[in-house]
């Protein structure tokens, strides 16, 4: 959808990056194909530019973070996109998940709560062409409900509960993914909505460690945010 024809000299440890991926267990092509094309160095600072390609989470400024790449890829994974989806972001940080995203679905919303993260964000993203996604400063923790409903929700901060504004907006049959626990340990979870739009099923897919979800139904604000 973006960053086509993208040529740089850094294809190759894009390669390396999609190798250990998938010696990792990732097999959706469609996430490993996403990963060998957006160029994640751009979307982090020059102090850790080397460090790019590694499978780790990198500090991005404002005392956030761009995830560990193995837990955005298990993430989408999870996400079952087929590239005619509606999906909504919470925690856009450094947008590179927000490109994968733009890849795989049809279109993408992604909201962030750090102004200068998402504008940031929008430079890098606007740069490489990306026309099907939409990002917005806000608690993501309410949604983005007039683009509701999502047929996936990823949400790439830890929360002490599930956001019953995410589950509302999720469709019949919908995908939410989260890391769910205290600001210290957490495990990335699964809820899917059933496909009568009624209940949902919520899944425990693995431990993470991830920033803290700050706000009205997420963790309370404060200085480690
Ligand atoms: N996916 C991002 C990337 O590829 O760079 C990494 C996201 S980082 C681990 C988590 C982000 O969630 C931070 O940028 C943080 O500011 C943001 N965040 C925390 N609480 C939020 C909220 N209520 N709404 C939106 N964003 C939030």
């Amino acid at each position: 959808m973006g960053a086509r024809g993208l040529a740089d000299s850094y294809g190759g440890y894009r390669t390396q990056l999609v190798n250990e991926l998938q010696a990792k267990g990732i097999r959706d092509l469609a996430v490993l194909k996403a990963v060998a094309h957006v160029p994640r160095h751009l979307f982090v600072p020059e102090s850790v530019r080397h460090r790019a390609y590694q499978d780790a989470a990198l500090p991005i400024g404002a005392g956030q973070t761009i995830s560990q790449p193995w837990v955005q890829a298990r993430s989408l994974e999870l996400a079952r996109l087929t590239g005619r989806e509606r999906v909504l972001e919470v925690g856009t940080g450094s947008g590179y998940q927000t490109a994968l995203l733009a890849e795989c679905a049809d279109q993408v919303f992604s909201v962030e709560r750090i102004p200068a993260l998402s504008q940031a964000a929008r430079n890098v993203l606007q740069q490489l062409g990306y026309r099907n996604l939409s990002l917005m400063t806000g608690d993501g923790t309410l949604g983005w409900r007039p683009y509701a409903p999502y047929d996936a929700i990823i949400v790439a901060a830890a929360s002490p509960e599930i956001p019953k504004p995410l589950v509302e907006q999720l469709s019949p049959g919908g995908r939410l993914i989260l890391p769910l626990g205290t600001r210290d340990s957490q495990t990335m979870v699964l809820v899917t909505r059933d496909p009568n739009g009624d209940g949902t099923r919520v899944e425990p897919v693995s431990d993470v460690r991830f920033v803290p979800l700050i706000g009205q139904f997420g963790f309370a604000g404060g200085a480690s945010s």
